[in-house]
């Protein structure tokens, strides 16, 4: 009796001292003095932008006054933008020098803290260069570490983007690297491979399970120009172990991206339900048709087909200068057709050290307007990760990712790769204005 007495008394003390405490701290205001606004969504740029930030996210965006004892930054002689989105990246792979043994020995020779502690870098570099969020398309071997990645990223540990991962990636049996050992020499494989609707709803289910935001599977595997002179790629998973794949995310609430090329891979990613298309070198007018009536992404990672060539006259030499000849009139199909596009580089195919921006002129060579392939990296890729609103626009309500580069990247597209001002989630995390 007594006890429980004293205990009412001591909830009594702990509620008045509750009452009494001073509020919580306001959440600090930051304002930035925009001098062009290119805002994610809007067709044309805004002058004299008033951009309200408190705490994480934006409050208002207009032409007003700067509310009294903001902090302000000055970003009036620059172009201002949402954070960019880059939808296709590896941050476990590092574009591989052939000369010092490519892919099989980031596989086959580092150990797997030597691979996070360069994934590390590379998560910085996406950051520097104004791309505030990656959808990372899977680790090549490196199993959940991109998991890993994004936890420390979320918990404040090092800098990098917001991340989309993948995890470890689905393909089949004969459909995916390391190939090419004697049969009785066990080697690592760059993705987890299946056979069958049960083996493919079970490998999603488990990378599910340890944490992946997308599914990312391979419909397409080797690829070689016939004797005709055509592009052909090898299929890998069936219609029925693709569908199985697409039921169970779907019923995580989560969507499946399907590297494919071209048919009869492509065709089955699309009769598959998957939700967006890597990279879809050969799409025709069929395939772009049914792209459009099941409101299909296409993410095109354009830079990375023009970039290296094996050696002319070779084999892989000539199947190298026919994807990137084939690529470009894909994508232009696509565009005139009203394909839902986002932007993505495939950087780590080729190196962190590269500018991920390299990838714009393609789009816009291959028929997208400069704005539409920045809203392609900011408010289109936003919609295909579901963050409509949320990312990719500079807006009352967005999460507070902004940047700046200097120079029109309306006139000259280049200019995205003159970024001299990051700020993700409210925080700056890159400064060259006020540092000058
Ligand atoms: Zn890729």
């Amino acid at each position: 009796m007594h006890g429980r007495g004293w205990a009412v008394v001591v909830a009594g003390l702990l509620c008045r001292a509750a009452i009494g405490a001073a509020p919580a701290p306001a959440e600090p205001v930051t304002v930035i003095r925009a001098g062009t606004l290119i805002d994610g969504v809007s067709g044309s740029p805004k002058s004299n932008q008033v951009i309200v930030i408190r705490g994480n996210r934006i409050e208002s965006v207009g032409a007003g006054a700067a509310p009294a004892g903001a902090r302000v930054i000055d970003l009036s002689s620059v172009t201002v933008l949402p954070g960019m989105i880059d939808g296709h990246t590896h941050v476990f792979l590092q574009g591989e020098d052939p000369a010092e043994g490519g892919y099989d020995v980031q596989l086959l020779k580092y150990p797997l803290a030597s691979r996070a502690a360069r994934a590390t870098v590379a998560a910085r570099r996406a950051l520097e260069q104004g791309f505030t969020t990656i959808r990372d398309v899977e680790t090549e071997g490196a199993g959940y570490g991109d998991v890993g990645i994004k936890r420390a990223i979320d918990e404040g540990h090092i800098p990098g983007p917001r991340m989309f991962v993948s995890t470890r990636a689905i393909s089949t049996t004969g459909g995916y690297n390391l190939e090419g050992y004697a049969p009785e020499v066990a080697v690592p494989k760059g993705a987890q491979l299946v056979d069958g609707p049960v083996e493919a709803r079970k490998a999603t289910r488990e990378q599910l399970e340890h944490g992946a935001d997308w599914i990312k599977v391979y419909m397409t595997h080797r690829s070689w120009v016939d004797a005709a002179g055509n592009l052909q790629s090898q299929p890998t998973l069936t219609v029925e172990e693709l569908k199985a794949i697409v039921d169970e995310a779907h019923g995580w609430g989560k969507k499946v991206a399907c590297h494919a090329y071209g048919n009869p891979g492509l065709k089955r990613a699309l009769d598959g339900g998957c939700d967006s298309i890597e990279h879809g070198l050969e799409l025709d007018d069929a395939a772009v048709a049914q792209m459009v009536k099941q409101g299909t992404w296409l993410c095109p990672t354009m830079a990375a087909y023009y970039g290296y060539w094996e050696p002319e006259g070779t084999p892989v030499g000539k199947r190298d200068r026919k994807r990137a000849e084939v690529h470009g009139p894909s994508f232009r199909r696509a565009v005139k057709a009203g394909v839902k596009i986002a932007f993505g580089s495939d950087v780590g195919g080729f190196s962190w050290k590269d500018p991920i921006a390299k990838e714009f002129p393609y789009m816009i060579q291959y028929g997208m307007t400069p704005m539409q392939a920045i809203q392609s990296a900011t408010s289109r890729a936003a919609e295909m990760l579901g963050m409509k609103g949320q990312l990719g626009v500079v807006a009352a309500g967005a999460y507070a990712d902004v940047v700046a580069v200097s120079g029109d990247p309306l006139k000259d597209v280049k200019a995205l790769e003159r970024v001299v001002f990051v700020m993700k989630d409210g925080k700056v995390f890159r400064d060259a204005m006020t540092a000058r």
